[in-house]
């Protein structure tokens, strides 16, 4: 799942409207944004298989550490405690853990039967909606379009940055989408590795958007 955790950040950012647009994309992916460097480092391990799933040609041999529930959990748990403990907000903090939790059970639904629970052990969890391109394509594409919805009824641009900075951000993020869903498989572990960094570019970018939209209401 790519764009489907880009749209609990948004719709999350409804519930918690003090938390920062940029935080609930570093929760809703943060477990995508460690795993990279934890590539890089090692720790985790994956192969390309052109065909291995009718989306993704990427075969996640060993990721415990960024994408066991337990992992996941470990986490959220940090990133929520950091944010108690600097902004004092008990309710915001749950509803970021809850977010980067989020992350787990929407790859549970695509992924191949290749997600840990807990760091050791073999068994593996995965619904495999990734095996049909067009399911793929419906369920995350309606999950993105009514998170948006929901996002945008409830806030509103307090300049134009606020306008175009989101309805570009919601462009790039549709066309990394469709490049990855019907582009070549990639090169090399490298450019996989290095364009999941940039990722990190999109968590900035929603920290930008979120100081110049403010909610509707009281
Ligand atoms: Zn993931």
């Amino acid at each position: 799942m790519f764009i489907g955790h880009f749209a609990v950040a948004f719709a999350a950012k409804r519930a918690v409207p003090d938390v920062s647009l940029g935080t609930l994309f570093l929760a809703a992916q943060l477990a995508d944004l460690i795993w990279p460097t934890l590539v890089l480092l090692g720790f985790e391990q994956f192969a390309i298989r052109p065909g291995i799933t009718a989306v993704t040609p990427l075969e996640f041999i060993r990721y415990p550490y960024s994408h066991s529930l337990l992992g996941m959990a470990a986490w959220g748990a940090l990133l929520g405690i950091v944010y108690l403990v600097v902004l004092r907000k008990a309710r915001a903090a749950l509803l970021v853990f809850l977010v980067v939790l989020s992350h787990w059970l929407l790859d549970f639904l695509t992924h191949r039967p290749d997600l840990p629970l807990v760091i050791a052990g073999a068994e593996r969890y995965g619904l495999g909606l990734w095996h049909s391109r067009i399911g793929t394509l419906l369920v995350e594409g309606l999950l993105f379009a009514v998170c948006i919805w929901i996002y945008a009824r409830a806030t509103v641009p307090l300049d134009r940055i606020g306008r175009w900075a989101l309805l570009a951000l919601i462009a790039v993020l549709v066309l990394i989408y469709l490049g990855n869903v019907f582009g070549p498989p990639p090169p090399s572990i490298g450019a996989v590795v290095w364009s999941a960094q940039a990722v990190w570019l999109l968590v900035a970018w929603a920290y930008w958007i979120d100081r110049h939209r403010t909610m509707i209401g009281p």
